[in-house]
């Protein structure tokens, strides 16, 4: 019998997208204009926030906002080594040292415990990750960083000024349509930052958003403007703008960068946010119960958690754990899948692993919990057009090879 070939997560692209995308074609507007503001609409009103602003990717989102705060060598900002380098890498073009938190016991996320004792006068951001869709603790995040008001030290002459605590990032590139006390995540913290990268389960090729709403005096509608204008050149005028007959005056006003999202990719976007509660998470959700149900009742499998009764994931990946494995076996467990053509990953490897955070100095072994979490895990195949019988097959295959 021949092996099925089983990638690890293909898009899901319907003739909706194709639709749309011919639509924008046809339409004369290629880059950023109505079709990225509606896009933006769409993400408020699906996640009930104020605002959103649509860039590129979601590691602009998160460079442009510490930029906008104006962060640099004399600040903290604490994250989580159990992420992918966009996050720590941003914080590293800021020049603001990183302080790296370790994750809990049992789940992927950062520790609510550990983090208290990290933060200092010098704190400006939290950044938390929803690792594979599963929303970190939220309250409690919340609240350590309302209890350490007093610590904080904005810097004169910035936007700092008008914060009184460092603010909440969340990280939630995983975790589009995950839920915490019943709401959609996206305004739970001060800024929420969502990636629409081909690999995630809402994409448009490339592309990620910002979903804020106001606070501590600062207008949503102000930081909109700024972080656009620090998203195209520091121009004053977009190209839509300019498009009205007679209006090509423009001014740079800062030196910006080159970040905007195109209408081709937001209409992508679009059809993918009407199809995504009934046809793409779903269908997620449902491959994920079932390859619990395939392991849940085996000694040898760690199931990933997902669900209790404050929050639920967006089941964008199946974090499964081997007992009593260590790297090595896990590795060749991977490499044997990957002979009969079924595609596997690591979510992740710890950032501070690699080579470039080493050199800065940080060391795995101050971070147990990260390595525990990371040197069995194995993530599987989940995709919306998966079938059952293709997980059924995965399952069967991995247990023989065990
Ligand atoms: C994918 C990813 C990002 C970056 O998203 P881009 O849109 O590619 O910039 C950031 N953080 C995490 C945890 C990710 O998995």
């Amino acid at each position: 019998m021949k092996n099925k070939i089983i990638p690890f997560s293909p898009p899901d692209i319907s003739r909706k997208e194709i639709k749309e995308v011919i639509k924008t074609l046809k339409s004369g507007w290629l880059t950023t204009g109505p079709k990225t503001k509606e896009f933006e609409k769409e993400i408020s009103d699906y996640c009930n926030t104020e605002k959103t602003l649509c860039l590129n990717s979601a590691t602009a989102c998160l460079e442009l906002l510490l930029k906008l705060f104006k962060f640099d060598k004399n600040d903290e900002i604490i994250t989580t080594p159990y992420t992918y380098c966009s996050t720590p890498n941003s914080i590293l073009h800021t020049g603001a040292k990183i302080v790296f938190v370790d994750i809990k016991k049992d789940d992927f996320n950062i520790d609510p415990f550990q983090l208290k004792k990290a933060i200092t006068k010098k704190t400006k951001a939290v950044i938390s990750v929803d690792i594979g869709g599963y929303p970190v603790d939220y309250d409690e995040i919340n609240e350590i960083l309302e209890e350490n008001k007093k610590k904080f030290k904005p810097k004169k002459k910035s936007l700092q000024e008008y914060l009184d605590k460092p603010i909440f990032i969340s990280d939630a590139a995983h975790s589009f349509g995950a839920t915490y006390k019943n709401k959609k995540i996206g305004g739970i913290s001060d800024f929420t930052i969502f990636s629409f990268h081909a690999t995630k389960n809402l994409t448009t090729g490339e592309g990620g958003a910002l979903t804020y709403n106001s606070f501590s005096d600062i207008d949503c509608e102000y930081i909109y403007q700024q972080l656009k204008l620090l998203s195209l050149h520091g121009q004053s005028k977009d190209a839509y703008a300019k498009l009205k007959t007679g209006a090509w005056k423009y001014s740079v006003d800062l030196a910006g960068y080159k970040y905007n999202l195109t209408d081709i990719a937001s209409s992508i976007g679009l059809a993918q946010l009407k199809r995504y509660d009934k046809e793409i998470i779903s269908k997620r959700k449902a491959l994920f119960e079932f390859y619990k149900n395939q392991f849940i009742n085996d000694y040898r499998f760690i199931i990933p958690q997902y669900k209790n009764n404050l929050k639920e994931s967006s089941y964008h990946l199946f974090q499964l754990r081997i007992n009593n494995i260590n790297e090595k076996a896990r590795d060749l467990i991977i490499e044997k899948m990957a002979k009969i053509n079924i595609s596997l990953n690591v979510h992740f490897i710890p950032i501070i692993m690699q080579p470039v955070y080493q050199k800065l100095g940080y060391d795995i072994k101050d971070y147990p919990n990260t390595y525990n979490m990371y040197k069995n895990e194995i993530s599987l195949p989940i995709y919306s057009k998966m079938n059952k019988n293709d997980a059924k097959y995965v399952a069967d295959r991995l247990k023989k090879i065990i």
